[in-house]
């Protein structure tokens, strides 16, 4: 039985503050997960570096990629498409390292379909004034995409039953703090139950 790697997806409204938690998860400490990097057809930000933030690709490429199969999961997000490149998920669980995805609803709903053992975080804002506060302090949006992504967020919340947890992210910290809980308890739970199925097969 090999020990393959946990696939960890933090998912929830845009401007909940996804981006802001997994990156200080991976700033703090030498964690045993890779952040896996999502392709996107949206314009560059200023300050986003391709590669390093996204893989900014055209909707050609984008599309032939679909075909190909080459994705895990994507969505059409706010005019945009978004994906998670399936083989770098694939190498790096098969070599026993964790993966992070940080996605929004409509994709981590696909990758639940077709990954059910991963482990399902839903990132929550305190409340929906906050939200709107966060996307609008962001400064990367024009108040029509701030709407939108508003309709969205109130759509996507109702979705956070289907998750394994709910994370309130109400100070980054205690949000970080969270999230690193549950993976530890979810690696606890699945070497326990890695061992007892070894000393089974070992016992037959
Ligand atoms: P997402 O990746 O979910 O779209 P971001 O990480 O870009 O969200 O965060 C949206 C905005 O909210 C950013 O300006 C960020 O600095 C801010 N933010 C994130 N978490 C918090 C928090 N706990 N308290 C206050 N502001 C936050
Ligand atoms: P943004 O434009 O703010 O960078 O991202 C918009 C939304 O797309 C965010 O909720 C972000 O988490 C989500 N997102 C980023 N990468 C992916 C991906 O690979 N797949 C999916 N489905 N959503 C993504």
């Amino acid at each position: 039985m090999t020990d393959r790697g946990l696939l960890i997806v933090l998912s929830g409204p845009s401007g909940v503050g996804k981006g802001t938690v997994r990156q200080a998860i991976f700033e703090n400490d030498g964690t045993n997960f890779d952040y896996s990097i999502s392709m996107t057809t949206r314009k560059k930000r200023v300050g986003e570096t391709d590669g390093v933030d996204y893989f900014f690709r055209t909707k050609e490429e984008f599309e032939t990629l679909i075909e190909n199969g080459g994705l895990l999961e994507y969505a059409e997000y706010v005019g945009n498409y978004y994906g998670t490149p399936l083989a770098y998920v694939e190498e790096t669980l098969a070599s026993g390292k964790d993966v992070f995805l940080e996605i929004e609803v409509q994709g981590a709903l696909q990758v639940r379909e077709k990954m059910p053992e991963g482990v399902f975080i839903f990132l929550t804002p305190p409340d929906l004034v906050e939200l709107k506060s966060r996307i609008i302090g962001r400064g990367t949006d024009e108040m029509a995409v701030i709407e939108e992504r508003m309709e969205k967020a109130i759509e996507e919340i109702e979705m956070m039953r289907l998750y394994d947890y709910a994370v309130v992210n109400d100070q980054v910290e205690n949000a970080v703090r969270n999230v690193k809980q549950i993976i530890e308890s979810e690696h606890l739970r699945v070497s326990r139950v890695i061992h007892r199925y070894k000393k089974m097969i070992e016992e037959l």
